[in-house]
């Protein structure tokens, strides 16, 4: 075992780490934590410091840290067969079954399976997939992807781009072409305080019809978004939202990606977002949950519509050329099975619905009368306060202030591990779907110490 120096030395001297100040890390002022094992909701550090996940690494370890039926489906699988591909129609019995698991979970119309193995490539595969279809139909200019400021897609190139908040962007020559954003769904930074939620909800989808008709409906082949805005502050729509947006797509004739990374498996409480908000995408992308990050595992989920022309396109121009060496590895379709079998058996879904009401309920009743939290907000197991300045005035702290980081450093003090969200004042909370009330309790008592302790 290495010891703690020289894996620091080694860390900074070696380790590209993602998302990350890498002059602040460099010189070894970043908040970064070592961790070397886990159990349940909570992660022991290399210090022996056990600490409540309650962002579950990163929105992603639903069924909680430790499961040994997991590790024992994935090292089974790895004795027995550790790798084959699926191309040109192969297939693995777990690859096959965990594609039936998925299509009897989706929402209704889903038709096939397509495995990558992050969030990122699931979005990459569904661009194509979007231009494929238009240039089967005879649609050339129909190409655009509308998406929303806040969103979060990915950090590919074109996931990137779609990818609505400004750090990710940054330096990177990015957005593409063939990208715009609209309206982000974000009621407290709504333009007119006076807006109620409905009138907020239709303001959104004025703008994005305005959008459509500035660009041309000829050239907008899709709009992508979380059912519930996830990285770009944990938001949850509006009410009348999803309501308002789907007509406008549908008169168009515009396709709707749901990026349910986040959502789909259970983390607002139903089994995807899209059946929690009354969405009907076209084709949905998971990922996080689908194996709790036991194993890197993507998928695009494509309806019978996009299928069937999708299928027609290859009789016309031949084998669909698009895939990974990785795609549908059987070692984390093991893992895929093995977690949604769990979560079935461990009941997480009505676990993340009732546990969430009432992990929401206790923020609240904690945290929203303090003056400077501006709103306390979430749905199942996703919740998420934001910080300001003024309540009344709705004045946002000044960023270099860095109120939501300073919040999180003092909540880890107290054994809670939550997450600064990227753009704005805003500490998000994702738990393992198994956390039980008692832990719930211990999450909220840490905050308001945090909270009180920092503003
Ligand atoms: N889509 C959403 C909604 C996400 O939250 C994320 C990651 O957090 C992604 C896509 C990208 O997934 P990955 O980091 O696995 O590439």
């Amino acid at each position: 075992m290495l010891k703690n120096d020289q894996l620091d030395q080694w860390d900074r001297d070696y380790f590209f780490h993602p998302s990350t100040h890498l002059a602040q890390h460099a010189r070894g002022d970043s908040p970064n934590r070592i961790v070397s094992s886990g159990s349940g909701v909570y992660i022991e550090d290399r210090d022996g410091n056990k600490l409540l996940d309650a962002f579950a690494g990163l929105y992603c370890v639903n069924v909680g840290y430790g499961r040994q039926e997991i590790a024992d489906a994935m090292a089974q699988q790895a004795r027995d067969l550790a790798f084959y591909h699926a191309y040109v129609g192969h297939g693995t019995e777990a690859s096959i079954t965990l594609a039936k698991m998925i299509l009897d979970r989706a929402p209704k119309n889903m038709s096939k399976v397509y495995f990558g193995l992050g969030g990122s490539d699931a979005n990459e595969t569904n661009v194509k997939l979007v231009w494929y279809y238009n240039n089967v139909l005879g649609r050339p200019d129909k190409k655009k992807i509308i998406s929303r400021w806040r969103g979060y897609h990915g950090s590919g190139l074109m996931t990137g781009s779609l990818t609505g908040l400004e750090m990710f962007h940054k330096k990177f020559d990015l957005p593409l072409d063939r990208v715009i954003h609209t309206e982000a769904p974000y009621y407290l930074r709504r333009p007119d305080p006076d807006m109620s939620e409905a009138a907020f909800s239709e303001y959104c989808a004025q703008k994005l019809e305005e959008l459509i008709q500035a660009e041309g409906p000829d050239t907008i082949a899709a709009f992508i978004g979380e059912p519930m805005l996830g990285t770009g502050g944990i938001v949850p729509p509006p009410e009348g939202y999803w309501e308002a947006i789907q007509p406008i797509l549908k008169k168009y004739d515009i396709l709707l990606i749901a990026d349910e990374v986040v959502t789909a498996f259970g983390r607002l409480g139903s089994m995807f977002g899209s059946e929690h908000y009354g969405l009907e995408p076209d084709i949905i992308a998971i990922a996080k949950g689908l194996t709790s990050a036991y194993a890197p595992l993507s998928g695009s989920i494509v309806s019978q519509k996009v299928w069937d022309v999708l299928e027609r396109g290859t009789d016309e121009f031949g084998p669909f050329g698009h895939g990974w060496t990785y795609s549908a590895h059987p070692v984390c379709a093991a893992a895929g099975v093995a977690n949604l079998e769990l979560i079935d058996r461990m009941a997480l879904v009505p676990n993340a619905r009732e546990v969430g009401a009432y992990f929401n309920a206790q923020l609240k009743e904690a945290l929203a009368d303090h003056p400077n939290v501006g709103e306390v907000r979430g749905e199942g197991l996703l919740a998420a306060v934001e910080f300001v300045e003024d309540k009344a005035s709705r004045t946002f702290f000044d960023p270099s202030k860095k109120v939501g980081p300073a919040v999180t450093s003092a909540l880890a003090r107290h054994g809670v591990v939550a997450r600064a969200m990227p753009q704005g004042d805003i500490l998000g909370f994702a738990p393992p779907l198994c956390i039980t009330h008692a832990e719930v309790d211990e999450v909220v008592t840490a905050t308001k110490r945090a909270v009180e302790e920092t503003l």
